[in-house]
């Protein structure tokens, strides 16, 4: 017999497999490429699972987000045998430019027996940065997807400035989440899943069949610091698939390693990978857009009484409850929300950090003292707020 925490996930993951109308599928650098660049057969055998899933449901949507172009480049140069060394910025940059044809190239094949065309759409952070840009990009993902095209698409290398890049393709695909209104992201690794612990420290660790509350998890104990992935890895993989929950999107992390899988995982019953269950209250999709579409640029500590106003009482954030700032922020810019050291969340701050050190701890009638009538009554009005956001 089936317990009901059981029950519940296993339908969570056949309702969503057999009926998600838009997918958003990811696939690392680890799984397409050996040190001879990109393995083919590979892209083949994901092309042909691929399409097996959208054969099941013609009507769906979907999105392929890939990595490889740096190793592609890196790859492409050393057959040339180039003497090249690949240290910096721009030379990643330029060695992205020089793999992400033949990445395209590559994928645009795998599917033409299938009679299936391919877009390439390249994205940087700043492009979904201002809520204009967001939204023109997000019409022509829909002209593509009512098209019946797969959009392809990778970070923007060659292009995206060290201060705004995505940091790694699961950030970029925990963002189209929200961008397509997909409902499923399936991220393809080289691991069978998520392990219960450091398969290093521990060789029998096992593979999770799912995470029930990944709000809860602890990636730091669970994958160690965040430093020490970097881009991709698991702590990448399960901090987009908590943002995904966070907005009702489940998550299935499997491996893209292995011929079948993929159709094996979406058959009804599959316990295959790892089901990363959606959260039961999720977020507003602008909300979300807000919360990650920047990193935060200062942090503000409030109170006691004032962290427990934001928690439970679904207040804004006044003057009063700030005790101290860090950064110097302009006046809209995201926040982080500290409280006794813990992060409670991020928000648009009304006000710049020079006008705000002006007015921290003060009251409303204060504040109209200082600032006059026209001034903010809030810091960061609750619309503006996303409380436990994964930063
Ligand atoms: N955009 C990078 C590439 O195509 C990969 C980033 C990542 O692996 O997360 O090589």
């Amino acid at each position: 017999m089936m317990n009901q925490e059981e029950a519940s996930w296993r339908l969570e993951r056949d309702t969503t497999l057999s009926q998600a109308r838009s997918i958003v599928f990811k696939v690392g650098s680890a799984v397409i490429t050996n040190e001879q660049g990109l393995d083919e057969t590979r892209l083949q055998a994901l092309a042909a699972q691929i399409i097996s899933v959208w054969r099941a449901l013609p009507s769906r949507k979907l999105v392929l987000v890939t990595s490889g172009a740096v190793a592609c480049g890196k790859a492409i140069l050393a057959k040339f045998n180039k003497d090249y060394t690949i240290a910096g910025l721009s030379a990643k940059q330029a060695v992205a430019a020089i793999g992400q044809a033949q990445l395209m190239h590559a994928w645009d094949r795998v599917f033409q027996p299938y009679t299936q065309p391919t877009a390439q759409v390249l994205l940087t952070r700043e492009d979904l940065h201002a809520r204009t840009h967001f939204l023109n990009i997000r019409n022509t993902f829909a002209e593509l997807l009512d098209m019946h095209i797969l959009p392809i698409v990778n970070e923007n290398d060659t292009v995206s400035v060290k201060e705004l890049t995505f940091g790694d393709n699961d950030s970029l695909a925990s963002l189209l989440v929200n961008l397509v209104d997909a409902e499923l992201c399936v991220n393809l690794t080289s691991a069978q899943g998520v392990f219960a612990c450091d398969p290093k420290k521990d060789p029998h660790a096992k593979i999770l069949t799912h995470i029930e509350d990944v709000a809860n998890l602890n990636l730091t104990e669970m994958c160690g610091s965040k430093t020490h992935v970097g881009t991709g890895g698991m702590y990448s993989k399960l901090r987009a698939a908590r943002r995904c929950a966070q907005l009702g999107v489940p998550t299935l992390i499997l491996s893209g390693r292995e011929p079948e899988l993929i159709s094996q995982a979406f058959t009804p019953g599959s316990t295959l990978g790892t089901w990363i269950c959606k959260q039961k209250s999720p977020i507003p999709r602008r909300k979300y857009w807000l919360a990650y579409q920047d990193d935060p640029q200062g942090s503000l500590t409030i109170d006691a009484g004032a962290a427990e106003a934001l928690l439970h009482g679904g207040s804004s954030l006044l003057p009063q409850g700030i005790r101290e700032l860090t950064g110097d922020f302009a006046k809209g810019a995201l926040v982080k929300i500290v409280s006794a050291d813990n992060e409670l969340g991020v928000g648009l701050s009304n006000y710049s950090a020079k006008e705000l050190l002006e007015i921290i701890g003060l009251k409303r009638i204060e504040v109209a003292a200082k600032l006059g009538n026209a001034h903010y009554p809030c810091v960061i009005h609750r619309d503006n707020m996303v409380l436990h956001a994964v930063v």
